[in-house]
């Protein structure tokens, strides 16, 4: 068995323990100086010494690991992970179903009760995210009980955590037959190249799948949409599949171009039609505004984060000047939408930061529309750091 440490709870952070917060934080707990190798097994007491649970000790951001088990006499054991991932496949049985959507989320970490590992499954192609060394070290008895559970093409892997500082550049490949990328993907019925063994991105991200049928299905025909942050473009396809008279992407990264284009020609659309421009959007806020160009429908999707030659942009801080840039360029009666995954804040923070936005623009606005994360994104919604994804659709009513 492997080796359990005991560690003593401190008082202010027993009643969200007991309510079922997965985390274990830094500083919940009083001797993090009995910690040796990550993977060990932590038994949580409080200070009258009285077990309240079991976890594994897995540095990742705030967290020095996940509680497993509140059960004191379960032992964490190659039957554990495998009753865990077939729990979470059974909630999956009606994806598992859907010819018209091919790729979801399989296990979403402490949703599905062990934090730090996601699976998510593409058409018969399964890739495995691990966030620590660990949960890492418990590999074994997870790639063994998904190969029990499932048939699969093939299994790939990617090391979210960092040993010197970055990450690793690797051969995602774990067992099976080696796939030839890019599959195509469906999500209900619209078509993602994916590739699962190109650096840290597969090329579409599955937990906005509601979001791109939204725009898809109710706000995108006959429009003039513009994708800032746009990465492949998934956004853009969706709004181009549902009618939209022309699409307009705009992404940094030089291999946005190349992969935009990709993304509208598996869905036979024909991508000369729209545009695609490697920039910094804030200079084509600049450029928009100068050349009087507006939209019906624009879609921000920045990351929490951003660093370029220019600026840094971070979602907590920089929102309310994003969308102020957003409104300036939206025609009236035309939708924004407004998307972060930055789990800092919540919905009412993030609706804080469109009020704003719009009041300092002098423009009246609605809300038409919110969403959070996709049925197969399983969260505890007692807590919402873990509910991570806000998504509202903005009208803007006046100018
Ligand atoms: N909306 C996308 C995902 C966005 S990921 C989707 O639905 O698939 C964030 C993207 O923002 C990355 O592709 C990154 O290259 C881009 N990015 C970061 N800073 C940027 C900036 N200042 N201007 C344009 N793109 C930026």
């Amino acid at each position: 068995m492997t080796k359990m440490i005991t560690l003593r709870v401190d008082q202010s952070f027993l009643a969200d323990l007991k309510r079922g917060y997965p985390l274990i934080l830094k500083e919940a707990v009083v001797n993090t100086d009995m910690l040796r190798e990550e993977g060990e097994l932590i038994r949580l007491v409080d200070r009258a010494n009285r077990y309240l649970a079991t976890g594994y000790y897995g540095n990742q951001n705030k967290g020095i690991g996940w509680v497993l088990t509140t059960k004191e006499h379960e032992e964490i054991d190659g039957a554990f992970f495998k009753t865990k991932l077939k729990t979470a496949l059974d909630h999956r049985a009606d994806f598992f179903e859907d010819s018209q959507t091919t790729a979801f989320r399989v296990f979403n970490g402490e949703g599905d009760g062990i934090g730090g590992l996601t699976i998510d499954y593409f058409d018969g192609y399964y890739m495995v995210s691990w966030y620590s060394d660990g949960i890492y070290s418990f590999k074994q008895y997870i790639y063994d009980a998904l190969a029990e559970l499932v048939e699969f093409k093939a299994i790939y892997e990617k090391k979210r955590f960092d040993t010197k500082g970055q990450y690793i550049e690797q051969d995602d490949f774990v067992m099976g037959e080696p796939g030839d990328f890019p599959i195509i993907i469906k999500e209900n019925g619209m078509n993602f190249a994916v590739n699962l063994n190109d650096g840290a991105m597969t090329g579409i991200f599955l937990d906005q799948r509601d979001v791109r049928r939204t725009i898809r299905d109710y706000y995108a025909e006959d429009t003039n949409m513009l994708n800032t942050f746009s990465y492949t473009g998934a956004f853009s396809v969706a709004a181009a599949l549902g009618g939209a008279k022309e699409t307009t992407s705009v992404d940094l990264a030089k291999r946005s171009l190349a992969k935009t284009i990709e993304q509208f020609s598996v869905n036979g659309i024909d991508y000369e039609a729209q545009n695609i421009k490697v920039m910094d959007v804030f200079d084509y806020f600049k450029y928009a505004v100068r050349h009087n160009m507006k939209y019906d429908l624009v879609v921000l999707d920045p990351p929490s984060f951003a660093r370029s030659k220019k600026m840094t942009f971070s979602t907590a801080k920089d929102y309310p000047k994003l969308l102020m840039d957003a409104i300036s360029i939206t025609e009236k009666n035309g939708i924004i939408v407004a998307s972060t995954n930055n789990a800092s804040f919540g919905m009412k923070k993030f609706k804080t930061f469109i009020d704003k936005a719009f009041k300092d623009s002098n423009t009246r606005y609605k809300i038409v529309e919110q969403s959070s994360l996709p049925k197969d994104f399983r969260a505890n919604r007692d807590f919402p750091e873990f509910n991570y994804l806000k998504v509202v659709f903005i009208k803007k009513l006046n100018k």
